[in-house]
């Protein structure tokens, strides 16, 4: 490796292009006074990012307390998006950070494999006591990528151990977002994520998505129209027959691609067509799980209950990064049955239910339970919904899309540059304090589920105005 990195005098010469602007010039504090400590924009690859756009012109966060952010220059940011769909109980809550810490000062690290400590049980427990159904044993991860890949491992061995070692296609749908990792990329349908990388799975295929504006403009909830959309499924089993086919993995609601509301009675077709042909259903709980829909997960929400279930974000409040796939109990013993001393599942991560992780999780879990926070977010879904339909006819509102807490605004693209209005909006909300999440040309509002009333109409009140001022 020696070589590898440039000395000090020789990357302050490469990086004469890179933009002057320090972050230390953002945040008034002395800059670095040692060479090996270099404290500027540069090193850091910022994660789906124009990184030479955002580095000239940084927007930094350096503070957050419940509803808010407050940027490195002191400006105050309402937060419209729950960090990442994340942050479900608000930011910096006493309670987590203190769990942590105390984590942290009690074992910061127990070996997970062959080994593991109590609260990963504890933790367990709960969520098995939480998830519907019989969605009762869970794999801890550390995303919801890593999620999404554990579940598709999981149902890949589960048919091989069952016999059934021909299946081994997946079906994802267009505009599903699944992280970012190869199997993830591969049945998600986001077409910017993939097209740069090309080696996808084999023998993935997808559905269409469900997202329609001659039906379903405007809809309110679950549209009425589009559950025939699932009858493709029936079409992929019959071309590829349901032999080859592990599993079905969908968002129950998709978030990425701009909130897209499964219209009524498409769940359910898809899990009655799954039941017939063998095929495991893999709900990627990853954004609506914890509360998001005002029901502790989409699934309980929708009243359909798959077979695997992601989730990640909400389960730890953002804190730590935590994820973890739910498995009915039928999947879980299929594995039970070979010899004790056999490891069951060739999978795991080395940070597969950290401690810290897990203190956060269970501080978390209480928060919502104490604060009835998901019974909150759906007392909270009227008002919500009102207030975001109150945008219609607003300029280039084409769309405007609700359920729980959570919409979806969708603006008309401009011809030949499209998400640059959105991401103007983006900008202009910024600039009268509120941060919105922008995916294209679709605003995706998901705010922390302790909003209040009045949070709701300032977000769309400084939303309204930003749309005005946007041509
Ligand atoms: N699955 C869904 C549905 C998501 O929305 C996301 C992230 O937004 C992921 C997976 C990936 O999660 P992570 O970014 O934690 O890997």
């Amino acid at each position: 490796m020696s070589g590898a990195k440039t000395s000090t005098a020789d990357s302050s010469k490469n990086r004469d292009k890179s933009p002057k602007k320090t972050i230390a010039a953002q945040t008034q504090r002395a800059p670095s006074q040692s060479a090996t400590a270099r404290n500027d924009l540069e090193a850091y690859w910022v994660p789906f990012t124009p990184n030479r756009q955002f580095k000239a012109a940084p927007r930094l966060i350096a503070k957050a307390k419940d509803m808010h952010y407050e940027m490195t220059d002191g400006r105050k940011l309402l937060d419209g998006s729950a960090g990442l769909w994340c942050v479900n109980a608000g930011h910096c809550r006493d309670e987590i950070a203190d769990a942590i810490a105390a984590q942290a000062h009690e074992m910061d690290y127990a070996t997970a494999f062959q080994m593991s400590h109590p609260k990963a049980f504890e933790l367990a427990s709960r969520l098995a006591g939480m998830a519907p159904g019989d969605l009762d044993h869970v794999f801890f991860t550390n995303s919801g990528s890593e999620s999404v890949e554990t579940a598709l491992k999981i149902a890949l061995a589960y048919h091989k151990i069952r016999g059934e070692g021909s299946r081994t296609r997946f079906i994802g749908r267009e505009r599903g977002y699944h992280g970012v990792n190869f199997g993830g990329i591969s049945v998600g349908g986001i077409v910017g994520n993939r097209k740069q990388f090309g080696n996808m799975l084999n023998g993935v295929d997808h559905l269409p998505h469900t997202h329609n504006l001659e039906h379903n403009a405007f809809s309110r909830g679950q549209p009425a129209w589009g559950a025939h959309l699932a009858d493709a499924l029936e079409s992929l089993v019959t071309l590829h027959d349901a032999s080859t086919i592990a599993a079905v993995i969908v968002e129950p609601m998709a978030g990425s691609t701009g909130v897209l509301v499964p219209p009524q009675g498409y769940l359910e077709k898809l899990r009655a067509i799954c039941d017939k042909h063998g095929i495991l259903l893999i709900f990627d709980e990853v954004i609506t799980g914890f509360g998001r829909l005002g029901a502790s997960f989409a699934a309980d929400y929708f009243g359909v209950i798959p077979d695997l279930m992601t989730m990640a974000k909400g389960i730890s409040n953002g804190a730590v990064p935590m994820g973890g796939v739910m498995v009915r109990k039928g999947v879980y013993d299929a594995f039970m049955n070979g010899p004790e001393g056999t490891i069951e599942l060739f999978h795991g991560y080395t940070y597969s239910a950290h401690p810290l992780a897990c203190a956060a999780a269970l501080a978390t879990l209480d928060i919502y339970e104490r604060d009835n926070l998901f019974q909150r977010a759906a007392d909270l879904s009227g008002p919500w919904e009102e207030a975001a339909h109150a945008l219609r006819g607003l300029p280039n509102v084409i769309d405007i899309r609700n359920i729980g807490l959570v919409a979806g605004i969708e603006l008309a693209p401009r011809p030949g540059a499209p998400g640059t209005r959105a991401f103007d909006v983006f900008l202009e909300c910024q600039k009268r304090g509120l941060l919105i999440r922008v995916t294209g040309d679709i605003i995706a509002l998901s705010p922390p589920l302790i909003v209040s009333q009045a949070q709701i109409e300032e977000i769309f009140g400084i939303l309204a105005e930003a749309l005005r001022s946007v041509a």
